[in-house]
Formats: C-alpha cells, structure tokens, sequence
C-alpha cells in the first residue's frame, strides 16, 4: 500500500478492464503513450471502461506495471497486491496554445517533468533551459511565432 495524490492505493482496489497481446518485447516511453492513445483515442470496440486516466495501472507482465500520473507514468513493482515500489518515467506532454492576435493554434511537446515544475513556479528559463525565446513566448503568452516575428 503506498500513498499517492494524497489517497492509499492498493491493487485490491483494482479491476481487470482489458487485456490485449503487445509484439513489442522492450517497455518504451513510446509503448507506454502508444497504449495511454489506444483508450483515449482509438479505443477498442469491445472496451467498456472509461477513457485511461490518472490512476489507472497498466500491467505489463508480472514485473512491469505502469501507474497513469498526471504528467507521464510510473513504473510499480507489485508483490502479494501491495506495490512495493515506484520508479517515474518521464513523458512529453503536447501543449496546445491559441494565439491571442490571430487566433492561430501553436502545438508545442514540452517533457512533462519540466511543465510540472513550471506550473508549480520554477523560473521558465530554469524550467525550459533548452528552449529558445520564442518557444518560450508560445508557453506564457500564446503568441504564435508569426505574430511575435510582427510584434517584437
Ligand atoms: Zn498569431
């Protein structure tokens, strides 16, 4: 039993809601979103469950199991229905901005694990260090790159 997002978590609570065969014989950061697409986007015919969210656990094999976090996954290890420990794996997250003047839609991928720290207030140039200025501009303002090259 661990805590996390300020609740226990125990598999008991737990209920089988698909199983399908994976070809792939190594766990990536792009399986794990493959799968976090197929049950919100293209979602199986035959499956019942609600959209994969926050909490939910994917279950590889009897080593690898993945927690659904607000910004990536997390690797569980699970010994008798207790999950005895937790590893974070980052993901990127895709950003969606609207350009205030043209109303234009700039997609950005940002790694989730820097967009936490942002949002919880980390200096952006602290947060991004690798982005340039006007990627940066798109996260605060929205400004798409046409306008800023206008307006700056
Ligand atoms: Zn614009």
């Amino acid at each position: 039993m661990i805590k996390k997002l300020g609740h226990e978590l125990s598999i008991n609570d737990y209920k089988l809601m698909y199983e399908y065969d994976i070809e792939d014989t190594e766990i990536t950061t792009e399986l794990l979103n493959d799968i976090y697409r197929k049950f919100n986007v293209n979602r199986p015919e035959d499956f019942r469950g609600h959209s994969l969210s926050v909490s939910d656990v994917i279950v590889i094999d009897d080593t690898e199991n993945y927690f659904v976090d607000r910004m990536g996954f997390t690797k569980i290890l699970i010994q008798n229905f207790n999950i005895i420990s937790m590893e974070h794996i980052i993901k990127n997250v895709g950003i969606k901005k609207t350009c205030p003047l043209c109303g234009k839609t700039t997609h950005i991928a940002v790694n989730g694990d820097d967009y936490e720290k942002w949002q919880n207030g980390t200096l952006i140039q602290r947060a991004f260090p690798y982005m340039n200025a006007e990627e940066r501009e798109v996260l605060i303002t929205g400004l798409c790159y046409d306008c800023q090259a206008k307006v700056f």
